[in-house]
Formats: structure tokens, sequence, C-alpha cells
């Protein structure tokens, strides 16, 4: 965040970010822009027609003439502030839509990402960054709308005070004025230009400078808040809560708040407050004051030799005063462009990372044969940032409509052959081909289209059943309702209160209904099969299913599944027995590959020894649960 960035790429950056906000919600800016010309005139308008009506008292005071300045100024004031507050109104209105809307840009890209990008600490931490920069002080992409509307409410101010003030410079002092007439020499006009000028631009410069320091110290605070956001809120979340009691992690929690936080009273914000930033703000507010006196000068010197009258001093005192305003904001927001730069990086880290899986063209046909068939060629892949082979050479071939199983020990593979099938990642060796074409050919989303995958750890939303199973608001209801039926849900289902209409969970609805894990597990199967996919994978299906339902679901399988190619990831060995072919994973490699009975006949085989461990579990479990039956039949 500590680098410097050129003023024509802070410039770029915002540019873009504002045709990008633009996209989003497009009424925004043409509003902002309307409320930013009403705000830089009205000052203008008042500052106009009190100098006519004071003109008009001084002088010649005519009734009608002074009733029209006033009726005038009060109507084209009262119009002004009028329209004003309607488009402040407006205004607050679009940017509240816009702060929820641009995290679309976020959504759109983070869906089209590929999945090793997301997975990548880095990304991760990308986005992280660009949270608390936002939550933090409201960097990045919401400071846009704040620095557009300072610069455009500064560049239309200046040229309205210019027009305002033009004649300061111009109304000569008449001769008979004594040693007064020596403001009209041009350089009196210079000096007094030159003058504001400076001063307004040292003013926003140093207004700069103080902003300044809220980047300068961005790492910190970017840190601070995520500390808080992790730790400020422990204690209210509902998943810890039985960890922390039951653990006595208070302490822990408490530990942060005993610590210094960065925006507490002795964090570096303070500090910088006291110190530097506090000096820059206000010396900038201070030699303000400087350009008002000057001006006052000027203009009472001007009077008094008679180049114009007490209504005019009203006039130019207002004009240039707003005008030096004018030129100070315009500089401030110029400076905290600068510093929003830095803050605008990460976004556009993130934006732009290239999604390369997208890149394939051609259709995965729709075959009612369903006659699909993969090949693994020689596959070896390693994890962005790990040296060591996940994979290694993996060769292996199958035909839809087969029961396959990969079983193994932790670590040794399963996941990353079902991630690299799906394409989450691609190899760094060797191909994986769909009907003899390598994968990477295919358009992504068609390629996605062919697998339904039910991850150990997959989520359900808090939405209507029906809407989780289907992935729409829309949906067949006979078939969602078949699927639910064929996972052994039917039951739960009847007694749900309205049906596959009942919302899941607590998060937003009372009458939300909380699934157990097996019941979760089973709606996440159903869904699986609602996308009828050609390939349907579970990652360790039963795990969170009592032993009858798990029964249930196996005796079923073959009518569940009717013609699909069914992959199972388990550590149960007993429920790989009825798939036509088992890989055995060890190490990343696929070491055997067979049904049960020939894999089993192998004495010396990873498939035997992983087996007959399990097995000495059950006989060990059995033989327990017989001595406790004799023992209670002997009491
Ligand atoms: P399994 O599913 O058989 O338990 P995995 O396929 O998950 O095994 O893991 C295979 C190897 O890859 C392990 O050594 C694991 O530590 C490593 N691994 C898994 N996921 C990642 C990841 N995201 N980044 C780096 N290494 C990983």
């Amino acid at each position: 965040m500590k680098e410097k960035t050129t003023l024509r790429r802070a410039a770029a950056v915002h540019l873009r970010a504002i045709r990008e906000l633009h996209r989003v919600t497009p009424q925004h800016f043409p509003v902002l822009t309307l409320y930013c010309l009403f705000g830089a005139i009205t000052p203008y308008v008042t500052v106009f027609f009190s100098a006519r009506v004071l003109t008009e008292l001084a002088t010649l005071r005519r009734a009608e003439i002074l009733w029209r300045w006033v009726l005038a100024g009060v109507l084209c004031t009262g119009f002004a502030a009028v329209a004003k507050a309607a488009l402040h109104r407006r205004c607050n209105t679009l940017l509240n839509d816009l702060y929820g809307r641009k995290e679309m840009l976020f959504v759109h890209k983070i869906f089209r990402l590929d999945y090793s990008e997301l997975d990548k600490q880095e990304n991760h931490d990308l986005r992280e960054q660009i949270k608390q920069n936002e939550q933090w002080s409201g960097w990045g992409l919401m400071h846009v709308p704040q620095l557009y509307s300072g610069a455009v409410t500064g560049l239309l101010g200046l040229l309205s005070g210019a027009a305002l003030t033009v004649s300061l410079f111009t109304a000569p002092v008449p001769n008979g004025a004594g040693w007064l007439v020596v403001l009209n020499d041009p350089i009196f006009a210079l000096v007094l230009a030159a003058g504001i000028l400076i001063i307004s631009i040292l003013a926003g410069r140093l207004s700069a400078r103080a902003m300044q320091c809220w980047g300068d110290f961005s790492e910190e605070a970017t840190f601070g808040n995520r500390r808080f956001g992790h730790f400020g809120f422990l204690g209210r979340d509902k998943r810890r809560a039985i960890d922390i009691r039951m653990n006595d992690q208070q302490r822990l929690v408490r530990a942060y708040w005993s610590g210094g936080s960065v925006f507490g009273v002795h964090g570096v914000f303070a500090k910088a407050a006291r110190g530097k930033m506090g000096v820059y703000a206000s010396l900038g507010v201070c030699i303000t004051t400087l350009t008002t006196g000057m001006i006052y000068l000027f203009t009472c010197l001007k009077a008094m030799g008679g180049a114009f009258g007490v209504g005019s001093i009203t006039q130019y005192v207002g004009a240039v005063t707003a005008l030096s305003k004018n030129i100070g904001d315009l500089f401030r927001t110029w400076g905290t462009v600068k510093s929003n730069a830095a803050f605008l990086k990460p976004v556009y880290q993130l934006l732009d990372i290239p999604n390369s899986m997208y890149q394939g063209s051609l259709t995965t046909e729709k075959r009612s044969d369903r006659k699909y068939e993969v090949e693994f060629r020689n596959v070896s892949f390693r994890y962005p940032g790990s040296e060591q082979w996940a994979l290694h050479n993996v060769n292996l071939r199958f035909r839809v409509g087969e029961r396959m199983a990969v079983v193994g020990e932790n670590g040794s593979g399963k996941t990353t052959f079902i991630k690299l099938l799906c394409r989450l990642y691609d190899p760094q060796e060797g191909q994986i081909l769909l009907n003899g074409i390598d994968i990477r050919k295919y358009r992504y989303d068609d390629y996605m289209h062919i697998f339904s995958v039910v991850f150990q750890d997959f989520q359900l939303i808090s939405q209507p059943l029906g809407d989780n199973v289907a992935g729409s608001c829309r949906y067949d209801r006979e078939k969602v309702e078949t699927v639910l039926r064929k996972v052994g849900f039917g039951e739960r289902l009847d007694r749900m209160p309205n049906g596959l209409d009942t919302v899941l969970y607590r998060d937003f609805s009372e009458t939300g209904v909380e699934l157990s894990g097996g019941e979760a597990q089973k709606v996440a199967i159903a869904r699986a099969l609602y996308k009828d996919s050609p390939f349907i994978i579970l990652d360790e299906p039963t795990a969170a299913l009592d032993p009858i339902a798990e029964a249930e679901i196996y005796a079923r399988f073959n009518e569940i599944a009717q013609d699909k190619t069914t992959i199972y990831i388990s550590h149960r060995l007993s429920s790989c027995r009825f798939c036509d072919e088992i890989l055995v994973f060890d190490g990343g490699k696929i070491v055997q590959q067979g049904n049960h009975d020939s894999l089993i006949a192998d004495v010396d085989g990873k498939y035997n020894r992983l087996w007959q461990a399990q097995a000495q579990y059950y006989e060990k479990e059995q033989e327990e649960s017989t001595s406790e039956a004799d023992a209670a039949s002997h009491r």
C-alpha cells in the first residue's frame, strides 16, 4: 500500500471504477452530477441576489426593483434548495442501491473464477483485504462516488465563482480616487489571483496530506480490522457457542479485548491525529483564512476608491471565498484520489484474474444414449505452491453406467482425483479425456453439467426445501418430490409444515426447519439426482446417516442411480462391495483396481490390508456387544 501511484494511473483506475459502477446502477452518476450542479451553484445564487438587493438599498432604493430582486432571489434560492434536497434523497437511495449492487461485480467474477484461483490463499487474502478496506473506512470502490462528487462540485463551483469574480478585477477605480487608483494596475489583480490560487492549492494539499496518513497506515488498519472481524464477534457466533463454553475458551476471546487496538486511543491513528495528521489538517484549515483576509482587503480598498458599491462587496467576498474553497476541495479530492488508488489496486487485482478454464469451445453432446467414456492418461497433479505430487501418473478408463468406488487412506489422493475429474483443477501433466477429447477443449459450463457431486462439506441454503433441491425458485415439483422420496426423505417431507415450500433453517424464518446431519445429506443427494447428470459422485455419501438409513440408501442405489455412473469415495469398505470397479489409492497413485472379490484375493494388497483393519474393528465391536449381551443374560 505504501508504494507511489502516478496521477495518471490514479485517474485511469478511478475512471474505470466510475464506468463499472455506472454499469451496476446506471442512474447514480447522472443524478449525482445534477446534485453536484445544484450544490455548486446554490451558494453563488444567494451571494448574487443578496448583492443586488444591497446595491439597490445602498443607492436608489426603488421599491419595485427591490421587490423584484427579493422575489427572484427567494424563488431561485428556494428552487435550488428544494431541488438539492430532492436530489440528495434520490442520491442516497441510489447510493444504498449501489452499495449492495457493486457486490455483483465480485460475485460475477467469483462465480466465473477458476476454482484453482479461488482456492489460492493469496486470492482469499485479496477478497478479505477488499472487504476490510471497505468496512474500515469506505476505501476502495465505494469511495469513488464521494470523490466524483468532490471533483464535479469543485469544478462547477470554480467556474461559477470565476464568472462572478471577473468584474472584481476588471472594474476600475475612478481617476479622482487619489492613491487608490494604483489598484487599477493589473499587477495587483495578478498578485491577488496568484495568492488565492497558491493558498487554495496549499490548503488542498495539506488536507490531502492529512488524508494520506490513512493510506500510510492501511496495512495496520486492514489487519486490525481483520482481527476485529474475527475476535470481535466470536462471542456472538452461534456455531461456536458450545465449543467456547465447553473448552473454556472465553479467556482467549477476552484477551483480544484487553489488548490494544489500532483504532483505540493508543492506536496508530490516534497517535497520527495528535501528530502530523492533525497538524496538516489544522494548517490546511488555518491558511484558508489568509485568502479571506486578502480578498476583504482588496475588495474594500477598491470599493473605497469607488470601483463598485457596497452590494458588490458582498458578492465578491462571498464569491471569492467560495471559489477559494472550491479550489482547495479540488486539490484535496485529487490527493485523495491518489490515496484511494492504492485501495482500488486489490479490487482490480481480483477482478482481473484471468479465467483460463473458460477457453474451450466444444459442446459436450447431450447424448441420449449417455455413452460417455472418461479416460485419465498419465495424469499428475500438485496443488499450487506445493512440491508434492497429490496425484502421480494416474491411468484409468471408465464408462457411463458403472458403479465405481474410490478407497484409500487419508491423504492418498481420492478427493484430488474427483476434483480433477470435475475440472476444478487442471493437471500439470497428462490428459483427461471425455469420449477421446481433452476435457480442456469443451466449454467449461457444458462440461460441469455432466457431473453431480455431493461433497462431504456440502452446503444447503436457508431457502425453501424445493428451491434447495432444484437450485431454482421455479422447478418441477413432481420431480423434486420423486427424488426426495427416492433417497428416503419421503416420511420427513410428509411431516414438514409446508411440504416443499418449507424453509430450511431458522436464519430468516421463525418457521424454518432445522435438519439433522443425516437428513441434510439426503437432501444433498436428492439435489444431485435432480440435476440428472450422467455422472454422480458421492464423497462419503453416507457418513452422516444412521445405519438403517445407510442400508436403505445402498439397498436402493441401483434404482436411485439408474443408468448414471456413480463414483463413491468411501471409508467404509463394506459399502463398496456392490461396486463394479474399486480403485485403491495410495500416495497419489492407483495401486490396485478391480472388483471386491479379486482385490480381496490379493492377500498382500493394500485393499486386503484396509479390509482386514476394518473387519477387525467390526469383529471387535461385535465381540464386545456379544459379551455385553451374555453378561446381561447372566444377571
Ligand atoms: P484424500 O481425499 O484421499 O484424503 P486428498 O486428495 O484430499 O486426499 O489429498 C491428497 C494430498 O494433497 C494430501 O497430501 C493433501 O495434504 C494434499 N492437499 C489436498 N488439498 C490440498 C490443497 N488445497 N493444497 C495443498 N495440498 C493439498
